[in-house]
Order: C-alpha cells, then structure tokens, then sequence
C-alpha cells in the first residue's frame, strides 16, 4: 500500500480511499459485517464492491473498523510542561493508540481557565484527524474559589468543567459549579478526593500500604467526595460526572445515585481494573496514581460496576511525565501514567474475557463519553463523515515505551503481552494507517 498514510507529523488527506473487506461494527446502526468502505474527501460513499478508479486501496481482511474511539479523560502538558507532552504529541499518542477524539484537562500551568486559552488549544488538534475537546477549569485558576466566565467558554464548544488533578474543595463552591454548568447545558467532572483524608498519601491505604511503610489513601477519601457530589446533584438537578473511579464505596454511591434517576455518571481506567496495590511493592513509581490502585474487592468492584454500566465511561486518565520527575523517590514522584496507546490493546486483551461484549465496550469509550459531551455521535454509513478507528483484532505485540508517540514513557504496562492493536484513523478528512 502507499505509505502516505503513515506519517503522524503529517498525516495525510483522506481523498480516495479504499478500505477493503473489514468486519465494520457500528452498534447503534446495527452494522457488524464485512464489507469495503469507500471515503472519498473524508466522507463515507455508498457501497461499491470494487474499488473507484485512481482510490488508494488498503487491505485490510481480518481487521475490524469501529465508529472512532474516544478518551473522555486525558492529560496534555502545554502550556506550562512541554517537555513531558505537547498538545501535538498528545494527538499522535492518541492516533497511535486508536482515538479519534479526546478531552483534556484543565490543570496546565497557566490552567485552562478561559475562552481564548481553550480555543487555542482546541485550534492546536487542527492538523491532526483528532478532535481536542476541553475540559475547562471550574475556577478561576483552579483556586477553587471563583467561577469561571462559563458562558463564554460555553460559547466556545466546552460542555465540562473540572479542577481535575484535585477537587473543588468547597461544597458552597461546588453546589454553585452545577447549578451554573447546569443551566448551560454543561457539567461538572469531579476529580473525587477529600483532600485531608488523602493527605500525605502516595498509595492505597490498607494491608500493603501497611507492609510497606507508605502512607496510604484511604477509598473513603474518595468516596466522601462522591456522596457529597451525589447529594448535591439531588438537591440542585444538575449534573455530576465522577472520575477515575477507583474504590468500592464510590461505586455503591453511584450505583445507588443511578437507581435514583439521578445525573450521576462514572469513568474508570484500565490500571483501576487491571491492577491492585500490591504492584507497589516494588516501589516502580509508574504504579503511582491519583486515586491510587486499590485492593482486589475494589478491582472487583469496578469490574462489575464496568460490566453493568454503572461507570459508564472507559478513559485513561492519561498523565505524562517526565523520566526526570518520575525517577524519584515513591513518595515524592508524581501521580499518574500514560495511557493512550495501550488502553485499546489492553481492552482487547482483558475485556472480552471477562465477559465484555465488544458492543458494550464501544458503548463505554465510543458514544458514552460523546454523550456526557453532547457531542454528535459518529456513524457508518453514506454521506456520514468518516470518524473510525481501524483496529487489528488479532496483531501481538508487546508493550514497548521507546515505540510511544507520546513524549512520555510512564507506563505500568512496559513488557506486558497484548493481543490487539490499532492499526489507524481516519477522522477530520485525515487519515493515518500503519503498515506493520
Ligand atoms: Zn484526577
């Protein structure tokens, strides 16, 4: 095939391709056969057999295109830590890992606290077939005091506001962020922690934090933050989205909140239901994260609350850092992990035999988080635009920082054996294809 498709610096223009004798899944259409797909100037054309004069045709039997993927909770470091990522490799690492849109977090240095802050970083994802969606603080500076001008950042596209990388510590505060997002049509994403619970914490607090002599986080630090933002959500009618969910308590609290009807949702990350705290003892910092890995029964507890739809989302939480903070001491290293360019091999790997279907799965990180967004959701069929993530079901590989587009190498994942993989995407009249 050409390998003008190939390149992530530069990737090249959907004109007129061919996509030949994938199994294309799109759940809400009904779509899951094998079929070719023609994109011609970045928008689906109705079926042909054979492939149109002068198209590029990819080969791509046994492969699997799905609606494109998307990661609800990510971390670009521009402005303010350009060396642990920019909002350009940001959108490489999710290319490479199969998304097609993201939404990133407000805590940059200065914050994502304005309109003309976060337009420019949504300006910034233009060459790229990735949509960068913003996450914008919900205060001013991420103090925690102020509101934002939710209006005008409104204006600009956003439908959710955080002060992620902690909470909004101030019930008052956070009463009045979702009655004034919800009256916009926007929500708040609460970053769950009560700060003076966790204080001093660099893992969970239990058997192994005990073991180890770290000073542990307790889940009811997490969990206290969530029943305040149920109960508030109750009382105000405005909406709440929990990230990161990570403990058992939280996952009751939400599940109940559900059951009420109320505009409860959840996230979880790959690490939170593949890996518990005891992969501390090692004191590798790339198993340290906020919330931390917790016990096997709040594995569990994700898993089922995961497989039922009580978190609704599967995102990252992807957090870069630089080999230099990174490479210190455990308790003094950062929080957080990448995750764009292994969540995809991950869920392929460990999802569908724990019971996942593949429809359930693409619920969770292709239209769920477009949902909570009210953003349009991506379909296959004539005239739609092509928005797809192109995936090799069966392709092994094992995972190898040095090969991230990321600029960024904090991976708990190094080594590890997966069965799935990107292969491209297509999205935004671009399109970016592997040969491998
Ligand atoms: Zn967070």
């Amino acid at each position: 095939m050409t390998s003008k498709y190939t390149r992530f610096d530069k990737p090249a223009r959907a004109e007129n391709l061919f996509l030949q004798g994938a199994r294309v899944i799109d759940p809400r259409r009904g779509i899951d056969q094998i079929m070719n797909l023609h994109v011609r100037n970045g928008v689906l054309q109705g079926i042909t057999s054979e492939a149109p004069a002068g198209s590029d045709v990819i080969d791509l039997r046994g492969h699997w295109i799905t609606p494109g993927w998307f990661d609800l909770h990510v971390h670009l470091r521009e402005p303010g830590k350009e060396v642990a990522e920019t909002i350009a490799t940001g959108c490489m690492a999710a290319m490479n890992g199969g998304f097609t849109g993201i939404a990133c977090m407000p805590n940059t240095d200065p914050p994502l606290d304005d309109a003309a802050t976060v337009k420019w970083v949504r300006s910034q994802g233009k060459p790229f077939p990735v949509e960068v969606h913003v996450i914008a603080a919900a205060t001013r500076g991420r103090q925690g005091k102020e509101l934002v001008e939710m209006t005008e950042i409104v204006e600009e596209g956003v439908r959710a506001f955080s002060d992620d990388g902690g909470p909004i510590k101030s019930s008052a505060v956070l009463r009045h962020a979702v009655e004034y997002s919800n009256m916009l049509g926007a929500r708040i994403f609460e970053h769950a922690e009560d700060v003076y619970l966790a204080e001093g914490g660099s893992m969970n607090e239990g058997e192994w934090s005990t073991r180890l002599g770290v000073t542990g986080m307790p889940t009811i630090a997490e969990a206290i933050d969530v029943a305040r933002c149920v109960l508030i959500s109750e009382y105000t009618g405005g909406a709440v989205h929990i990230c990161h969910v990570s403990a058992k308590e939280s996952v009751e609290l939400i599940r109940n909140a559900k059951q009420k009807g109320l505009r409860v949702t959840g996230e979880v990350c790959p690490h939170h239901l593949l890996l518990t705290d005891e992969s501390c003892k090692t004191f590798d910092t790339n198993f340290k994260m906020n919330p931390p890995l917790r016990s096997e029964s709040d594995r569990q507890a994700c898993w089922e609350a995961f497989l039922d739809g009580t978190l609704d989302v599967y995102c990252t939480d992807h957090a870069p850092h630089s080999w230099e903070d990174k490479t210190q001491e455990f308790d003094i290293a950062p929080f957080g992990i990448v995750g764009l360019e292994t969540a995809l091999g991950l869920a392929l790997t460990f999802f569908m035999e724990k019971g996942m279907g593949l429809h359930t799965l693409l619920e969770r990180v292709v239209y769920a988080p477009r949902e909570i967004l009210t953003q349009p959701l991506p379909c296959i069929g004539e005239g739609e635009a092509a928005n797809l993530t192109i995936i090799d079901p069966t392709c092994r590989w094992t995972v190898s920082p040095d090969d991230f587009k990321s600029l960024s190498r904090n991976t708990p994942f190094a080594g590890w054996e997966l069965t799935g993989k990107s292969r491209g995407v297509i999205h935004r009249g671009f399109a970016v294809i592997q040969t491998f």
